[in-house]
Order: structure tokens, then sequence, then C-alpha cells
């Protein structure tokens, strides 16, 4: 019943958003229910799940309506995968979570998105360390670093590439149970665990996996039990060889409120990060998404030229690169025209403005104030304390670096001081990088954060 209404939508559906719009994101829908007003479907990917609920949802409620079925709202779930999974334990486990569907935090691990694969992730001088570290790790043989810890800010691979060591895994040692997770799914399960009374359960499921993967794990930081039984978790498999590989935004010393033998322990493997991407990076990916799409869409074709210039253009990160040539193809799909740099100027005028965007003197002086944990005020204020006078230098510096603001200019934003003073700061801070390493992690730390 629901199924031929369903047909009936897809089939309107089909003649309103063209051919290659339907066979993209509509064939792979599949409705699970509709209940209480809502339509379910199950999607192969979260991404793809965002895509189809930002696109084409209001077309897809509006025809369910049509058909006499009153929904206000569509949600789009990953199932669960079989890839990754806990072997359940006869006792004490339940396996209907295993293989329970749709609520994906109900599932010990999160679904892996097929397509984060090694074959998929372009390497260059930015991520080469990292691909390197995550290829051995999904290599196997004996641990040598444990755990490896990824860090790098948004959108610049590390979810990809935890991803695709589960994948290799599987496919070179199908017998190793690898769990990946989230370090807010971690949470929400022991949470769970707590509340259920099913603590013990928990810890025997996470100490019995081969392979855990936390994703970013800056998420624990502040919480207290749940970092406690991470790093007993943590230990657990330390102790029995199990590697362990996580990922955060920024390197283990970094983490605000982690607790410090959390940070040892993350720090006694092997801490490796992704740089910002370079220009050739940025190329190198879009013409890998682009010979996918170019197939995929048949008989759009995207040029060189364009491409350069998007790689060009957006330098934030990856995710909005790729975002940028979807929304490129299925618009021009869409509307029936060839992608050139007109086309794309303007149907991308947006991310483009948004990339355009620059870094004020401003956003420096609070970023730097908030990670000294000094005002703001000190910052143009007359103070000459050493604690308030070094971090006025480290903005100074950043100023000069980041922005193309010249020195008296600079100065004026430091409550008016002089343009020499802004050289004797940007000097000493350039003296001082040579051999102080907190400050030198400071400063790339700073530069990570108001860059991404
Ligand atoms: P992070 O977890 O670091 O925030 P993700 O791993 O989610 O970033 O990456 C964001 C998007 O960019 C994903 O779709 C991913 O496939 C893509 N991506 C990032 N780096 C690369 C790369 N080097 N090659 C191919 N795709 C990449
Ligand atoms: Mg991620």
């Amino acid at each position: 019943m629901t199924n031929e209404a369903w047909c009936r939508v897809r089939e309107t559906l089909a003649t309103r958003i063209g051919k290659n719009n339907y066979t993209s994101w509509i064939e792979p829908l599949h409705l699970t229910a509709l209940e209480d007003g809502i339509a379910h479907f199950d999607v192969p990917t979260t991404f793809f799940g965002d895509w189809v609920s930002r696109n084409f949802s209001d077309h897809i409620l509006a025809l369910l309506n049509a058909e006499g079925h009153p929904v206000g709202r569509a949600e789009f779930s990953v199932p669960a995968q079989a890839t990754v999974q806990i072997a359940p334990k006869p006792v004490t486990s339940k396996p209907a979570r295993v293989t329970a569907r749709r609520n994906d935090e109900d599932l010990p691990g999160a679904s892996l998105d097929s397509r984060f694969t090694f074959d998929s992730f372009v390497v260059g001088k930015p991520n080469e360390l990292a691909h390197a570290a995550a290829r051995r790790v999904a290599e196997g043989g004996p641990v040598t670093f444990n755990p490896l810890f990824l860090y790098g800010g948004v959108g610049l691979g590390k979810t990809h590439l935890m991803h695709a060591i589960a994948h290799e895994i599987q496919i070179r040692q199908p017998h190793l149970r690898v769990l990946y997770l989230s370090a807010e799914q971690f949470m929400y399960r022991f949470v769970q665990a707590l509340r259920e009374r099913q603590i013990m359960d928990f810890k025997e499921i996470f100490r019995s996996v081969d392979v855990l993967m936390v994703d970013d794990v800056q998420f624990i930081a502040g919480k207290d039990s749940t970092q406690e039984e991470f790093f007993h978790t943590f230990n657990a498999l330390v102790d029995q060889n199990k590697q362990i590989v996580i990922s955060a935004d920024r390197a283990p010393g970094e983490i605000k409120d982690l607790e410090d033998r959390i940070k040892s322990r993350m720090q006694c493997g092997l801490v490796v990060d992704l740089h910002p991407t370079d220009y050739e990076l940025r190329l190198g990916i879009l013409q890998q998404k682009a010979e996918i799409y170019m197939a995929q869409y048949k008989g759009l074709h995207i040029s060189a030229g364009v491409l350069e210039f998007l790689a060009h253009r957006i330098t934030t990160n990856v995710r909005v690169l790729e975002g940028a040539l979807t929304r490129l193809f299925a618009f021009a799909s869409l509307v029936g025209r060839e992608i050139t740099l007109d086309l794309a100027q303007d149907c991308l005028a947006d991310i483009l403005r948004a990339s355009d965007r620059k870094l004020t003197i401003e956003e420096i002086q609070r970023k730097v104030a908030e990670h000294y944990n000094i005002r703001l005020s000190d910052m143009i204020g007359p103070k000459r304390l050493r604690n308030i006078a070094r971090p006025r230098q480290v903005a100074m510096y950043l100023a000069k670096q980041l922005t193309p603001r010249s020195l008296p200019e600079i100065g004026r934003r430091f409550g008016g001081r002089d343009h020499t003073t802004i050289i004797h700061g940007v000097r000493k801070i350039e003296e001082l990088m040579t051999s102080d390493s907190q400050l030198n992690d400071d400063l790339q730390l700073l530069r990570r954060l108001l860059q991404s």
C-alpha cells in the first residue's frame, strides 16, 4: 500500500527533477516506514541523506501528501552495516543490537562510509605522513605504535582515513573485530550502560575488540566519568596489544580539560597531523571527484580551467570543496547547462564569498586572548606584565603573518601603538620561536584555528 504510493511518488519525481537526479538521489532511497507524520528512509551514507534532505525532501513530502499520506517530515538514516560489528558474546550482550536497523546510536559502532577508502584518498604534501601512518596500521602486522593519533582541522580527512583503515583491515584480516565510533557515541553508549545498569556488558564489549577507533576524541574533554572509562578501556586494550586509532581536532597536549594521564598516554604512540590543504592537493581531489561525477552525470563535462579556479578560490577545507563540486554538477544537470566558469561563479557565489572572507586583526586578538586566558581589553591596553605582553606579541606576530595589514595599521589596532613596537613584538616572537617549543605549539594551534 505504502509502497505503491511511494512508487507513484517516484514516477512523478522522475519527471520533475530529471533523469540524472532521479537515478543518483531518488532510486537509492528506501522507504522503511510512514508513521506519526514522519517518512523514514534508509540511505547509503549520511552525506547522501543530507543532500536528499536539503534538495528533494520538499518535493517528496508534497507528493506523499498528495497521495493521501499526511507527512510533515522526512528522516534519512544509514542502516547498520554488517561490516563493523562486534561479534555478540553469547550470554551477556544482546545480538539484537548488533543487527538493529536505523537507530544508529543503539549500535556499538558507527557504520562506515563505503566511499572513504585508501583508493579514494588523494595524497599530497599536507597529508602524506598521516596517510603513511594510516596505511601502516591498516596493513596489520605487529603493533608498532599505539595509539595512532591523527589530528587536524575540520574537513581535512581524519574520518576518511579512519574509515579507510577499517575497510582495509576487514579485507586483509576479516577475522579481526574492528570497532569504529565517535567519542560522542562512546559517551552515549557509556551513559546508556550506566542508566540500564549494564556497565559490565559495556566493558566487556569494548575490551573484546581487536582494533578500536575513536573519532573526534576532543569531545570527551571535560566529561569526567566518560574520560575515566575511556582511559580504562584504552589501557586494557593497550595491555592486550590491540591497536587503537584516535582522531581529534588538535594535538593531545592542546585539548583543554582532558586529563593529563590521558594526554600522556596519547602521546606515547605516534602523533601525526593533517595540515591545511595546499593548491596541488585541492586540485588533485577535485580532479578525482570530477571524474566520478562525469561518469555519473553522462554528458556533463568540467574543464581543467574550472577545476583550477575552484582549487584556487576555495581554500577552506575539503568538505566545502566537495560540496561545491556536487552542487555544480547537480545544478548544471538540473538546468541543462554546461559547466562553465560563469555558471560556477553564479551557482557557487555564496561559497566563493565565504572563502574570500578576510581574517581580521580583531579575530586574531580574540582567539589569542581566549587561548592565553587573558581579557580582550588587555590586548590593546597598556599593561606590561609578561603574562599579558607575551600573548599580545603573539597576536601582533600573527596579525603581521596572516593579514595584509601594514605595521602602522596593526599598531593602530593595538591601542594606537607605534609601528616600532609592532616590529619589536614580531621580532621577539621570531626569536623565541627558535628555542621555545611550547610557543611553537601555541602558534601552530592558533594558526590552524584562525585559518580553518
Ligand atoms: P574530518 O574528519 O577531518 O573533519 P573528513 O574525513 O570527514 O574530515 O573529510 C571531509 C570530506 O573531504 C570527506 O568527504 C572526505 O572524503 C574528503 N576528503 C578529505 N581529504 C581528502 C583527500 N585527501 N582525498 C579525498 N577526499 C578527501
Ligand atoms: Mg571527522
